[in-house]
């Protein structure tokens, strides 16, 4: 993998809604009225007028992605993407990259130089982590090998296995900049 593109790239372990970032991305649902594991997280961390933006949006088709304010959070915005629910199929797999892809061309597209993402679809969506985390990478980089604007993604997992599952994912250049908390 190129270096340029592995520089811009970060792999922490810890709770996303603490990130200081232009965008931390939310692993919705296609309602995007609210839900349990991450999203239940960034909404009690935006408070309420999250919810009210999000209701004027009226939902997200899965693979698709759409972005609001970050209110209380420390982020400025949430981009809110809508992961498959696994089902062992070949369709999971690109809908599951559309994803990454549709947040970071948003995020292009609205100026953000910071994004930060969870481990979208590998909780109650039952994605397996170690697949997920090479169709998290590969389709970031695709999109980073042809942009200079986007200056840092940062995957966030909240398990120390997810985390390990990232850290033995990228390249060992990689590795001496995986290191912090949050
Ligand atoms: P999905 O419905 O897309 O599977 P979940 O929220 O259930 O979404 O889980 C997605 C991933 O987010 C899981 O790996 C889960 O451990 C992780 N997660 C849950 N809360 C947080 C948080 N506060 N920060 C970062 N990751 C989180």
């Amino acid at each position: 993998m190129d270096k340029n593109i592995l520089d811009r790239i970060e792999v922490l372990q810890g709770d996303i809604t603490r990130l200081d970032v232009d965008a931390i991305v939310n692993a919705a649902n296609r309602s995007l009225l609210g839900g349990g594991g991450v999203d239940g997280a960034i909404h009690r961390a935006a408070g309420p007028d999250l919810l009210t933006e999000c209701r004027t949006i009226g939902g997200c088709p899965t693979g698709e992605a759409r972005i609001t304010r970050g209110y209380n959070l420390i982020a400025r915005h949430v981009i809110h993407t809508v992961g498959p629910v696994y089902s062992g199929k070949q369709s999971d797999s690109p809908l599951l990259s559309q994803c990454y892809t549709n947040s970071l061309q948003l995020a292009i597209d609205q100026d953000i130089s910071t994004i930060a993402f969870p481990a979208i679809s590998c909780g109650v969506y039952g994605y397996p982590i170690k697949a997920a985390c090479k169709i998290a990478v590969d389709s970031t980089c695709n999109i980073l090998k042809d942009n200079r604007s986007i200056k840092r993604v940062i995957f966030v997992l909240f398990s120390t296995e997810d985390y390990n599952i990232y850290r033995d994912y990228l390249p060992t250049s990689q590795k001496k900049r995986t290191d912090k908390k949050v």
